[in-house]
């Protein structure tokens, strides 16, 4: 499978020139497999320039929602292959206790938040509530589950037929359930199956070990935490993700140098920038 990088920022867009590196985009991954699978994991607002690199021939695209956060859907509305009569789109997401993933998604796109409501949409939408546990999209293998995040929250693990897995965690604070993290076994962490040996692993690092006390319960992970629940979880390479909207480039290659010489991490980690493309 393909893996790029279209959106890494976490929480809020932010363009500027001391973001450039790394990106402002909020979080948007394409994953296309050899026999032209198109899944997109989350509509923030790098899902725009993602639109652009659909062939022409694709019928079927499949959006992988997280969660509803503003960050994770803001790009759905602008996401160009919605106005291709002849195109599926299937809309994968959790829905609440009290309301489908449609209705969810309706009270942003629709007016007065949107100018358009999402069933005058050209193409064909399909909606599927997560967690279903597994199922098959195209080529792949697909697998949700609840982790820990406020509201509804989904991690995907996309397992090719040749193998390859990749797993998707943009917001997550698996540290909140966990009295002394990372000390319980990877089972009873949050995430830890879905990641568990992963080729790959995108997973939120939104805080230095400085600023998470302050903000333990937003939903997010500091930096060592996840180099150590990529450790506990024996994944191959690790994506940091979900950068925080205050963390410009040099503030990101600080903190990144100084994880790395705190942990030494035995796999290969790898900051999440803006147009990175991934082989697996
Ligand atoms: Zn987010
Ligand atoms: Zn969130």
């Amino acid at each position: 499978m393909r893996v790029t990088l279209w959106g890494t920022r976490g929480s809020l867009a932010t363009p500027g020139p001391e973001m450039a590196r790394y990106g402002g985009n909020t979080s948007c991954v394409s994953v296309v497999g050899h026999a032209g699978t198109v899944l997109v994991l989350d509509a923030g607002t790098g899902i725009r320039r993602l639109a652009a690199t659909i062939a022409p021939t694709v019928r079927r695209v499949d959006i992988l929602l997280t969660h509803l956060h503003m960050d994770h859907i803001q790009g759905l509305g602008f996401f160009a292959p919605l106005c291709q009569p002849d195109l599926e789109v299937h809309i994968w997401g959790p829905g609440s206790a009290t309301l489908r993933l449609q209705a969810r998604l309706m009270r942003y796109l629709s007016p007065p938040l949107f100018p358009v409501n999402l069933s005058e949409l050209p193409c064909k939408l399909v909606f599927h509530e997560v967690p279903c546990g597994e199922t098959d999209i195209g080529e792949f293998r697909v697998c949700s589950a609840l982790v820990c995040h406020p509201g509804p929250t989904v991690g995907y693990r996309i397992t090719a037929p040749e193998g390859s897995v990749l797993t998707y965690l943009p917001d997550h604070e698996p540290a909140l359930a966990a009295l002394r993290f990372p000390s319980l076994p990877r089972e009873w962490t949050s995430g830890g199956t879905l990641a568990a040996g992963a080729d790959l692993l995108i997973h939120d690092s939104q805080y230095s070990a400085a600023e998470y006390p302050g903000h333990c319960g937003w939903g997010h992970s500091s930096l060592i935490q996840t180099l150590d629940f990529g450790t506990l979880t024996e994944v191959k390479q690790l994506v940091t993700f979900h950068h925080d909207p205050d963390h410009t480039d040099a503030d990101i290659d600080r903190m990144m140098a100084q994880a790395n010489e705190e942990r030494k991490p035995v796999y290969r980690l790898t900051p999440g920038m803006e147009g990175t493309v991934f082989e697996l």
